[in-house]
Protein backbone atom coordinates (compact mmCIF):
# COMPACT_ATOMS: atom_id res chain seq x y z
CA UNK A 1 0.00 0.00 0.00
CA UNK A 2 1.00 3.56 -0.90
CA UNK A 3 0.71 6.21 1.44
CA UNK A 4 -0.05 8.40 -0.90
CA UNK A 5 -3.37 6.41 -1.45
CA UNK A 6 -4.92 8.02 1.15
CA UNK A 7 -5.16 11.34 -0.56
CA UNK A 8 -6.42 9.47 -4.20
CA UNK A 9 -9.22 7.68 -1.39
CA UNK A 10 -9.82 11.31 0.17
CA UNK A 11 -10.09 13.29 -2.58
CA UNK A 12 -13.05 10.58 -4.23
CA UNK A 13 -14.52 10.56 -0.48
CA UNK A 14 -14.09 13.99 0.81
CA UNK A 15 -13.18 15.88 -2.27
CA UNK A 16 -14.36 19.40 -0.72
CA UNK A 17 -13.21 19.00 2.40
CA UNK A 18 -10.32 21.27 3.68
CA UNK A 19 -7.61 19.01 3.76
CA UNK A 20 -4.79 21.89 4.47
CA UNK A 21 -5.16 25.29 5.68
CA UNK A 22 -2.91 27.58 5.94
CA UNK A 23 -2.28 31.64 6.89
CA UNK A 24 -5.01 33.27 4.32
CA UNK A 25 -5.40 29.69 2.05
CA UNK A 26 -6.92 26.65 2.06
CA UNK A 27 -6.72 23.48 -0.08
CA UNK A 28 -9.34 20.63 -0.61
CA UNK A 29 -8.55 17.16 -0.56
CA UNK A 30 -9.14 16.88 -4.77
CA UNK A 31 -7.05 19.78 -5.11
CA UNK A 32 -4.31 18.24 -2.83
CA UNK A 33 -4.39 15.43 -4.76
CA UNK A 34 -4.26 17.36 -7.95
CA UNK A 35 -1.03 19.24 -7.18
CA UNK A 36 0.80 15.90 -5.49
CA UNK A 37 0.29 14.68 -9.23
CA UNK A 38 1.58 17.18 -10.60
CA UNK A 39 4.44 17.43 -8.87
CA UNK A 40 4.85 13.64 -8.95
CA UNK A 41 4.81 13.55 -12.86
CA UNK A 42 7.03 16.85 -12.92
CA UNK A 43 10.15 14.83 -10.48
CA UNK A 44 9.64 12.18 -12.27
CA UNK A 45 9.90 13.71 -15.58
CA UNK A 46 13.08 15.01 -14.57
CA UNK A 47 14.71 11.39 -13.91
CA UNK A 48 13.29 10.96 -10.11
CA UNK A 49 12.30 7.16 -9.70
CA UNK A 50 11.12 4.65 -7.44
CA UNK A 51 13.82 4.45 -4.53
CA UNK A 52 15.52 7.70 -4.73
CA UNK A 53 15.93 9.36 -2.21
CA UNK A 54 14.52 13.15 -2.11
CA UNK A 55 14.86 15.37 1.07
CA UNK A 56 12.49 17.86 2.00
CA UNK A 57 14.04 20.94 3.67
CA UNK A 58 10.86 23.02 4.89
CA UNK A 59 8.85 24.54 7.37
CA UNK A 60 5.12 23.45 7.88
CA UNK A 61 3.38 24.76 4.49
CA UNK A 62 1.10 23.42 1.88
CA UNK A 63 4.56 22.67 0.01
CA UNK A 64 6.09 20.56 2.66
CA UNK A 65 2.58 18.59 2.68
CA UNK A 66 1.91 18.38 -1.27
CA UNK A 67 6.07 17.67 -1.50
CA UNK A 68 5.53 14.60 0.78
CA UNK A 69 2.71 12.79 -0.56
CA UNK A 70 4.00 13.40 -4.05
CA UNK A 71 7.34 12.00 -3.21
CA UNK A 72 6.02 8.91 -2.00
CA UNK A 73 3.22 8.52 -5.29
CA UNK A 74 6.32 8.25 -7.02
CA UNK A 75 7.68 5.56 -4.91
CA UNK A 76 10.75 7.43 -4.06
CA UNK A 77 11.88 7.73 -0.36
CA UNK A 78 11.08 10.91 1.47
CA UNK A 79 13.69 12.68 3.82
CA UNK A 80 12.02 15.26 5.61
CA UNK A 81 14.61 17.45 7.59
CA UNK A 82 14.18 20.35 10.09
CA UNK A 83 14.01 23.45 8.17
CA UNK A 84 15.72 24.99 11.16
CA UNK A 85 19.09 22.62 10.22
CA UNK A 86 22.44 24.70 9.97
CA UNK A 87 24.02 24.45 7.02
CA UNK A 88 26.40 21.91 8.18
CA UNK A 89 23.37 19.55 9.66
CA UNK A 90 21.92 20.16 6.21
CA UNK A 91 25.12 19.11 4.74
CA UNK A 92 25.77 16.10 5.79
CA UNK A 93 22.14 14.73 5.81
CA UNK A 94 22.34 15.51 2.00
CA UNK A 95 25.42 13.31 2.00
CA UNK A 96 24.13 10.78 4.10
CA UNK A 97 20.97 9.95 2.64
CA UNK A 98 21.91 10.22 -1.16
CA UNK A 99 19.62 12.38 -1.65
CA UNK A 100 18.88 12.61 -5.19
CA UNK A 101 16.73 15.63 -5.33
CA UNK A 102 15.89 18.36 -3.01
CA UNK A 103 12.95 20.72 -1.99
CA UNK A 104 13.37 23.54 -0.22
CA UNK A 105 11.28 26.82 0.80
CA UNK A 106 12.69 29.94 0.28
CA UNK A 107 12.35 31.21 3.78
CA UNK A 108 15.33 28.70 4.27
CA UNK A 109 17.13 29.93 1.31
CA UNK A 110 20.18 31.08 3.44
CA UNK A 111 20.92 27.78 4.71
CA UNK A 112 20.60 26.14 1.23
CA UNK A 113 22.23 28.36 -0.79
CA UNK A 114 25.42 27.41 1.29
CA UNK A 115 25.42 23.64 0.43
CA UNK A 116 26.97 22.12 -2.84
CA UNK A 117 24.46 20.64 -4.84
CA UNK A 118 26.17 18.73 -7.08
CA UNK A 119 24.50 16.71 -9.00
CA UNK A 120 21.40 16.94 -7.14
CA UNK A 121 17.68 17.98 -8.76
CA UNK A 122 17.44 21.26 -6.96
CA UNK A 123 13.75 23.00 -6.76
CA UNK A 124 12.85 25.92 -3.96
CA UNK A 125 9.60 27.65 -3.28
CA UNK A 126 9.01 31.46 -5.04
CA UNK A 127 11.49 32.70 -7.10
CA UNK A 128 14.10 30.53 -9.30
CA UNK A 129 17.68 31.04 -8.48
CA UNK A 130 20.90 30.06 -10.19
CA UNK A 131 20.36 26.25 -11.14
CA UNK A 132 17.10 25.71 -8.69
CA UNK A 133 13.63 25.20 -10.28
CA UNK A 134 10.73 27.28 -8.55
CA UNK A 135 8.08 25.21 -7.31
CA UNK A 136 5.09 26.60 -8.96
CA UNK A 137 6.74 25.96 -12.71
CA UNK A 138 7.69 22.00 -11.43
CA UNK A 139 3.63 21.93 -10.13
CA UNK A 140 2.73 23.94 -13.69
CA UNK A 141 4.54 21.57 -15.94
CA UNK A 142 3.02 17.97 -14.44
CA UNK A 143 0.28 16.32 -15.38
CA UNK A 144 -2.94 15.70 -13.01
CA UNK A 145 -3.08 12.43 -14.00
CA UNK A 146 -2.43 9.78 -11.10
CA UNK A 147 0.83 7.59 -11.37
CA UNK A 148 -0.28 4.08 -10.70
CA UNK A 149 1.00 2.71 -7.27
CA UNK A 150 3.42 -0.04 -7.55
CA UNK A 151 5.02 0.08 -4.04
CA UNK A 152 4.61 -2.97 -1.50
CA UNK A 153 3.93 -2.39 2.20
CA UNK A 154 7.81 -3.74 2.69
CA UNK A 155 9.41 -0.96 0.54
CA UNK A 156 11.05 1.38 2.23
CA UNK A 157 9.24 4.69 2.27
CA UNK A 158 11.22 7.47 4.40
CA UNK A 159 14.17 8.09 6.29
CA UNK A 160 14.16 10.61 8.94
CA UNK A 161 17.08 11.68 11.13
CA UNK A 162 17.33 11.86 14.94
CA UNK A 163 17.56 15.11 16.57
CA UNK A 164 21.21 14.04 17.20
CA UNK A 165 20.79 14.66 21.39
CA UNK A 166 22.92 12.23 22.16
CA UNK A 167 25.60 12.49 18.86
CA UNK A 168 25.58 12.67 15.18
CA UNK A 169 22.43 12.11 13.58
CA UNK A 170 21.36 8.73 13.16
CA UNK A 171 19.18 8.09 9.60
CA UNK A 172 16.11 6.42 10.74
CA UNK A 173 14.36 4.10 8.02
CA UNK A 174 10.76 3.37 7.68
CA UNK A 175 8.79 1.15 5.57
CA UNK A 176 4.94 1.93 4.48
CA UNK A 177 4.03 -0.73 6.43
CA UNK A 178 5.55 0.37 9.52
CA UNK A 179 4.22 3.91 8.95
CA UNK A 180 0.62 3.41 8.35
CA UNK A 181 0.44 1.18 11.16
CA UNK A 182 1.81 3.49 14.04
CA UNK A 183 -0.66 6.39 11.96
CA UNK A 184 -3.96 3.89 11.64
CA UNK A 185 -3.70 3.16 15.60
CA UNK A 186 -3.15 6.61 16.32
CA UNK A 187 -5.74 7.58 14.49
CA UNK A 188 -7.88 5.12 16.53
CA UNK A 189 -6.29 6.14 19.99
CA UNK A 190 -6.84 10.17 19.34
CA UNK A 191 -10.09 9.13 18.01
CA UNK A 192 -9.73 11.43 15.05
CA UNK A 193 -12.34 11.75 11.99
CA UNK A 194 -13.01 13.66 9.08
CA UNK A 195 -14.74 16.65 11.73
CA UNK A 196 -11.23 16.79 13.59
CA UNK A 197 -9.14 20.01 12.79
CA UNK A 198 -5.38 19.37 13.70
CA UNK A 199 -3.03 21.99 14.36
CA UNK A 200 0.15 21.64 13.28
CA UNK A 201 3.02 23.34 14.93
CA UNK A 202 5.51 21.43 15.77
CA UNK A 203 8.02 20.36 12.42
CA UNK A 204 6.32 17.89 10.06
CA UNK A 205 10.16 16.78 9.89
CA UNK A 206 9.93 14.94 13.20
CA UNK A 207 8.06 11.32 13.42
CA UNK A 208 4.92 12.29 15.72
CA UNK A 209 3.79 15.37 14.11
CA UNK A 210 4.40 13.38 10.66
CA UNK A 211 3.49 9.73 11.67
CA UNK A 212 0.78 10.24 14.29
CA UNK A 213 -0.59 13.23 13.57
CA UNK A 214 -0.16 14.55 9.89
CA UNK A 215 -0.57 10.47 8.36
CA UNK A 216 -3.53 9.32 10.98
CA UNK A 217 -4.99 12.58 10.24
CA UNK A 218 -4.99 11.69 6.55
CA UNK A 219 -6.24 8.18 7.31
CA UNK A 220 -9.64 10.14 8.81
CA UNK A 221 -9.69 13.03 6.57
CA UNK A 222 -9.16 15.73 9.03
CA UNK A 223 -8.50 19.07 8.23
CA UNK A 224 -4.84 19.81 8.89
CA UNK A 225 -3.98 23.08 9.99
CA UNK A 226 -0.39 24.37 9.42
CA UNK A 227 1.82 26.85 11.20
CA UNK A 228 5.61 27.44 10.04
CA UNK A 229 6.57 28.57 13.46
CA UNK A 230 5.25 28.26 17.02
CA UNK A 231 4.58 30.91 19.65
CA UNK A 232 2.51 30.83 22.76
CA UNK A 233 0.05 33.44 21.80
CA UNK A 234 -0.06 32.11 18.15
CA UNK A 235 -0.94 28.58 19.29
CA UNK A 236 -4.23 29.76 21.63
CA UNK A 237 -5.27 32.31 18.94
CA UNK A 238 -5.38 29.27 16.11
CA UNK A 239 -6.98 26.82 18.45
CA UNK A 240 -9.98 29.33 18.86
CA UNK A 241 -9.33 31.23 15.56
CA UNK A 242 -9.37 27.27 13.62
CA UNK A 243 -11.78 25.45 15.99
CA UNK A 244 -8.52 22.98 16.57
CA UNK A 245 -9.65 19.60 18.44
CA UNK A 246 -6.10 17.97 18.34
CA UNK A 247 -2.85 19.60 19.10
CA UNK A 248 0.84 17.94 19.47
CA UNK A 249 3.69 19.80 21.20
CA UNK A 250 6.70 19.06 23.16
CA UNK A 251 6.26 19.84 26.72
CA UNK A 252 8.24 23.39 26.22
CA UNK A 253 5.53 24.20 24.30
CA UNK A 254 3.11 24.04 26.88
CA UNK A 255 5.09 25.08 29.36
CA UNK A 256 5.96 28.58 27.62
CA UNK A 257 2.23 28.77 26.68
CA UNK A 258 1.10 28.32 30.26
CA UNK A 259 3.16 31.67 31.41
CA UNK A 260 0.85 33.44 29.16
CA UNK A 261 -0.86 35.62 31.64
CA UNK A 262 -4.00 36.09 29.54
CA UNK A 263 -5.36 32.70 28.54
CA UNK A 264 -8.58 32.94 29.94
CA UNK A 265 -9.33 35.35 26.71
CA UNK A 266 -9.36 32.85 24.44
CA UNK A 267 -11.79 30.29 24.16
CA UNK A 268 -10.17 26.84 23.61
CA UNK A 269 -13.69 24.71 24.02
CA UNK A 270 -12.67 23.40 20.58
CA UNK A 271 -9.86 21.20 21.98
CA UNK A 272 -10.37 17.38 22.28
CA UNK A 273 -6.84 15.99 22.85
CA UNK A 274 -4.18 18.45 24.16
CA UNK A 275 -1.34 15.87 23.09
CA UNK A 276 2.29 16.50 24.81
CA UNK A 277 5.24 13.93 24.69
CA UNK A 278 9.13 13.67 23.62
CA UNK A 279 10.77 14.90 26.22
CA UNK A 280 10.15 14.61 29.73
CA UNK A 281 7.41 16.69 32.06
CA UNK A 282 7.43 16.45 35.75
CA UNK A 283 4.07 15.88 37.94
CA UNK A 284 4.51 19.15 38.92
CA UNK A 285 4.51 20.94 35.67
CA UNK A 286 2.04 18.46 34.33
CA UNK A 287 -0.68 20.20 37.26
CA UNK A 288 1.17 23.38 36.14
CA UNK A 289 -0.35 22.77 32.60
CA UNK A 290 -3.76 21.34 33.65
CA UNK A 291 -4.49 24.72 35.65
CA UNK A 292 -3.44 27.37 33.72
CA UNK A 293 -4.89 25.76 30.53
CA UNK A 294 -7.90 24.77 32.55
CA UNK A 295 -8.28 21.28 30.66
CA UNK A 296 -8.64 18.12 31.82
CA UNK A 297 -7.40 16.58 28.43
CA UNK A 298 -3.51 16.44 28.48
CA UNK A 299 -2.73 13.21 26.78
CA UNK A 300 1.01 12.11 27.01
CA UNK A 301 2.54 9.80 24.00
CA UNK A 302 6.00 8.39 24.99
CA UNK A 303 8.27 6.82 22.17
CA UNK A 304 11.35 7.92 20.07
CA UNK A 305 12.02 8.22 16.61
CA UNK A 306 13.22 4.45 16.33
CA UNK A 307 10.05 3.49 17.34
CA UNK A 308 7.78 5.43 14.78
CA UNK A 309 7.97 6.88 17.63
CA UNK A 310 4.96 4.66 19.00
CA UNK A 311 6.06 3.70 22.42
CA UNK A 312 2.93 3.83 25.31
CA UNK A 313 0.14 6.84 25.86
CA UNK A 314 -1.16 8.19 29.34
CA UNK A 315 -4.97 9.12 28.82
CA UNK A 316 -6.38 12.10 30.07
CA UNK A 317 -8.75 10.83 32.96
CA UNK A 318 -5.23 8.84 34.31
CA UNK A 319 -3.31 12.25 34.78
CA UNK A 320 -5.56 12.87 38.21
CA UNK A 321 -3.41 10.23 39.57
CA UNK A 322 -0.09 9.66 37.44
CA UNK A 323 0.81 12.80 35.74
CA UNK A 324 4.43 12.75 35.10
CA UNK A 325 3.94 9.01 34.39
CA UNK A 326 3.92 7.75 31.02
CA UNK A 327 1.25 5.15 31.16
CA UNK A 328 0.92 1.22 31.40
CA UNK A 329 0.34 0.33 28.26
CA UNK A 330 1.96 0.12 25.09
CA UNK A 331 -0.40 2.65 22.61
CA UNK A 332 -2.43 -0.22 20.64
CA UNK A 333 -0.11 -2.24 18.21
CA UNK A 334 3.44 -2.14 20.56
CA UNK A 335 4.47 -4.16 23.52
CA UNK A 336 6.60 -2.85 26.18
CA UNK A 337 9.15 -4.53 28.61
CA UNK A 338 11.48 -3.18 30.98
CA UNK A 339 14.32 -5.26 31.78
CA UNK A 340 17.41 -5.27 34.03
CA UNK A 341 21.13 -6.14 32.77
CA UNK A 342 20.36 -9.70 32.60
CA UNK A 343 17.44 -8.73 30.27
CA UNK A 344 15.08 -10.28 32.77
CA UNK A 345 11.61 -8.51 33.62
CA UNK A 346 12.32 -5.38 36.63
CA UNK A 347 10.50 -6.34 39.78
CA UNK A 348 7.83 -3.23 41.07
CA UNK A 349 9.90 -0.19 41.51
CA UNK A 350 13.06 -2.01 40.40
CA UNK A 351 15.14 0.56 37.73
CA UNK A 352 15.54 -1.11 34.23
CA UNK A 353 15.37 -0.47 30.32
CA UNK A 354 12.62 -0.06 28.27
CA UNK A 355 12.22 -2.21 25.26
CA UNK A 356 9.84 -1.59 22.18
CA UNK A 357 7.74 -4.66 20.64
CA UNK A 358 6.04 -3.12 17.67
CA UNK A 359 4.87 -2.79 13.73
CA UNK A 360 6.40 1.02 14.03
CA UNK A 361 10.01 -0.17 14.90
CA UNK A 362 12.25 1.25 12.15
CA UNK A 363 13.51 -1.12 9.55
CA UNK A 364 17.07 0.08 10.60
CA UNK A 365 19.71 3.02 10.48
CA UNK A 366 20.33 3.85 6.98
CA UNK A 367 23.93 2.71 6.13
CA UNK A 368 24.43 1.41 9.04
CA UNK A 369 24.21 -2.38 10.16
CA UNK A 370 26.63 -2.00 13.04
CA UNK A 371 24.33 0.09 14.60
CA UNK A 372 20.60 -1.50 13.62
CA UNK A 373 22.27 -5.17 15.19
CA UNK A 374 23.14 -2.95 18.79
CA UNK A 375 19.64 -1.17 18.63
CA UNK A 376 17.55 -4.53 18.80
CA UNK A 377 17.13 -7.80 21.14
CA UNK A 378 15.28 -10.58 19.86
CA UNK A 379 13.63 -8.32 17.83
CA UNK A 380 12.64 -5.77 20.46
CA UNK A 381 14.24 -2.07 20.27
CA UNK A 382 16.42 -0.92 23.02
CA UNK A 383 15.26 2.93 23.77
CA UNK A 384 17.89 3.73 25.80
CA UNK A 385 15.21 4.93 28.18
CA UNK A 386 15.90 3.91 32.37
CA UNK A 387 12.40 3.63 33.81
CA UNK A 388 11.06 1.59 36.84
CA UNK A 389 7.50 0.56 37.36
CA UNK A 390 5.04 1.60 40.35
CA UNK A 391 2.84 -0.86 42.06
CA UNK A 392 -0.10 -0.31 40.30
CA UNK A 393 1.53 -1.04 37.04
CA UNK A 394 2.29 2.74 35.68
CA UNK A 395 5.88 3.29 34.22
CA UNK A 396 7.85 6.36 35.41
CA UNK A 397 10.69 7.43 33.23
CA UNK A 398 14.03 7.46 35.72
CA UNK A 399 16.25 9.04 33.05
CA UNK A 400 17.84 8.24 29.79
CA UNK A 401 21.16 5.80 29.63
CA UNK A 402 23.42 8.06 28.46
CA UNK A 403 22.47 10.94 30.50
CA UNK A 404 23.11 8.87 34.03
CA UNK A 405 25.52 10.37 36.29
CA UNK A 406 28.11 7.66 37.93
CA UNK A 407 29.09 9.17 41.04
CA UNK A 408 31.50 7.50 43.62
CA UNK A 409 30.14 4.15 41.80
CA UNK A 410 26.26 5.29 42.51
CA UNK A 411 23.75 6.14 39.68
CA UNK A 412 22.47 9.44 39.92
CA UNK A 413 19.65 10.24 37.47
CA UNK A 414 19.73 14.15 36.94
CA UNK A 415 15.96 13.94 35.74
CA UNK A 416 15.03 13.34 39.76
CA UNK A 417 17.42 16.52 40.43
CA UNK A 418 16.17 18.78 37.62
CA UNK A 419 12.46 18.15 38.49
CA UNK A 420 12.92 19.56 42.17
CA UNK A 421 14.93 22.43 40.92
CA UNK A 422 12.53 23.81 39.13
CA UNK A 423 9.76 23.91 41.61
CA UNK A 424 12.33 26.81 42.80
CA UNK A 425 10.57 30.17 42.49
CA UNK A 426 13.84 31.64 41.19
CA UNK A 427 14.42 28.89 38.81
CA UNK A 428 12.45 28.81 35.00
CA UNK A 429 15.09 26.47 33.28
CA UNK A 430 17.71 23.65 34.51
CA UNK A 431 19.86 20.62 33.27
CA UNK A 432 21.78 18.49 35.47
CA UNK A 433 24.71 16.87 34.19
CA UNK A 434 27.70 14.70 34.98
CA UNK A 435 31.44 16.35 35.33
CA UNK A 436 34.92 14.69 35.52
CA UNK A 437 35.95 14.21 38.91
CA UNK A 438 39.33 13.03 39.86
CA UNK A 439 38.02 10.99 42.98
CA UNK A 440 34.43 10.16 42.23
CA UNK A 441 34.77 9.76 38.83
CA UNK A 442 31.70 12.09 38.44
CA UNK A 443 30.18 14.78 40.18
CA UNK A 444 26.51 16.60 39.72
CA UNK A 445 26.81 19.81 38.00
CA UNK A 446 23.48 21.64 37.57
CA UNK A 447 23.06 24.55 35.03
CA UNK A 448 20.22 27.03 35.42
CA UNK A 449 18.47 29.53 33.66
CA UNK A 450 17.31 32.21 36.89
CA UNK A 451 17.79 35.62 38.46
CA UNK A 452 20.39 34.58 40.47
CA UNK A 453 24.19 34.15 40.13
CA UNK A 454 26.24 30.98 40.31
CA UNK A 455 26.84 31.76 43.89
CA UNK A 456 23.83 32.89 44.73
CA UNK A 457 22.44 29.48 43.17
CA UNK A 458 24.39 27.43 45.38
CA UNK A 459 23.80 28.55 48.73
CA UNK A 460 20.22 29.10 47.60
CA UNK A 461 19.40 25.67 46.09
CA UNK A 462 21.37 23.75 48.37
CA UNK A 463 18.67 25.01 51.16
CA UNK A 464 16.03 24.28 49.28
CA UNK A 465 17.26 20.43 48.49
CA UNK A 466 18.31 19.72 52.32
CA UNK A 467 15.39 16.89 53.17
CA UNK A 468 13.96 16.51 49.60
CA UNK A 469 17.79 15.15 48.08
CA UNK A 470 20.43 12.73 49.45
CA UNK A 471 23.69 14.49 49.72
CA UNK A 472 25.42 13.02 46.99
CA UNK A 473 22.82 13.74 44.54
CA UNK A 474 22.79 17.01 45.10
CA UNK A 475 25.18 19.54 42.87
CA UNK A 476 28.33 19.73 43.86
CA UNK A 477 28.55 22.92 41.03
CA UNK A 478 26.21 25.55 39.77
CA UNK A 479 26.50 27.77 36.69
CA UNK A 480 23.86 30.74 35.92
CA UNK A 481 22.62 30.90 32.00
CA UNK A 482 20.79 33.10 30.30
CA UNK A 483 19.00 30.09 28.18
CA UNK A 484 19.60 26.35 28.02
CA UNK A 485 20.93 25.04 24.48
CA UNK A 486 18.08 23.41 22.71
CA UNK A 487 17.60 21.35 19.54
CA UNK A 488 15.19 22.51 16.46
CA UNK A 489 12.27 20.65 18.47
CA UNK A 490 12.99 22.57 22.22
CA UNK A 491 14.91 19.41 23.65
CA UNK A 492 17.83 20.71 26.00
CA UNK A 493 20.86 19.18 24.62
CA UNK A 494 23.12 17.88 27.16
CA UNK A 495 26.19 17.60 25.30
CA UNK A 496 27.35 21.09 24.66
CA UNK A 497 26.34 21.24 28.52
CA UNK A 498 29.19 19.02 29.27
CA UNK A 499 31.65 20.03 26.34
CA UNK A 500 31.59 23.71 28.86
CA UNK A 501 32.38 21.82 31.29
CA UNK A 502 35.77 21.32 32.93
CA UNK A 503 37.40 18.38 35.13
CA UNK A 504 37.07 19.50 38.64
CA UNK A 505 40.10 20.46 40.57
CA UNK A 506 40.88 19.34 43.70
P1 LIG B 1 19.03 11.26 19.32
O1 LIG B 1 18.53 9.85 19.24
O2 LIG B 1 19.77 11.68 18.12
O3 LIG B 1 19.73 11.58 20.59
P2 LIG B 1 16.53 12.19 20.32
O4 LIG B 1 16.67 11.09 21.28
O5 LIG B 1 16.28 13.55 20.87
O6 LIG B 1 17.74 12.19 19.29
P3 LIG B 1 13.88 11.39 19.75
O7 LIG B 1 13.64 10.09 19.15
O8 LIG B 1 13.06 12.54 19.32
O9 LIG B 1 15.34 11.77 19.43
O10 LIG B 1 13.73 11.32 21.34
C1 LIG B 1 13.24 10.20 21.99
C2 LIG B 1 13.54 10.28 23.47
O11 LIG B 1 12.79 11.36 24.07
C3 LIG B 1 13.10 9.05 24.22
O12 LIG B 1 14.06 8.03 24.13
C4 LIG B 1 12.93 9.60 25.63
O13 LIG B 1 14.18 9.71 26.28
C5 LIG B 1 12.40 10.99 25.39
N1 LIG B 1 10.92 11.00 25.49
C6 LIG B 1 10.03 10.91 24.50
N2 LIG B 1 8.77 11.00 24.97
C7 LIG B 1 8.86 11.13 26.31
C8 LIG B 1 7.92 11.25 27.38
N3 LIG B 1 6.61 11.30 27.16
N4 LIG B 1 8.40 11.34 28.64
C9 LIG B 1 9.73 11.29 28.88
N5 LIG B 1 10.67 11.20 27.93
C10 LIG B 1 10.25 11.12 26.65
Amino acid sequence: MNISELLSRNSRKYPTRQAVVTEGDEMTYRELNEKVNQLANSLKMRGINVGDKVLLFMPNTAEFVISYFAVLRLGAITVPVNAKLSSDELSFIVHHSDARAILAHEWVWETVESIDPGQLLCVKTGKTRGSWKSFDDMLNEGSKEEIACTMSEEDDATILYTSGTTGQPKGVLFTYRSILTVSIMMCVEFEMKPESRILHMMPLSHSAPLHLFLIAGTYAGTTHVLSPTFTPEDLLKQVEQEQITHFFGAPVAYLFTSKLPNIQTYNLTSMKYWVYGGAPVSPAEIAYIKERLGTDLLHCVYGLTEAGPSGTLLAADEHHQKGGSIGKRGALGTEIMIVNEEGEPVDTNEVGEILLYGEGNMKGYYKDPEKTEEAFINGWLKTGDLARVDEQGYIWVVDRKKDMIISGGVNVYPKEIEELLVEHPAISEVAVVGVPHPVWGETVKAYVVSSLSSNELSTVCNEFLKGKLASYKTPKLYESLHALPRNATGKILKQPLRDMTQEVNL
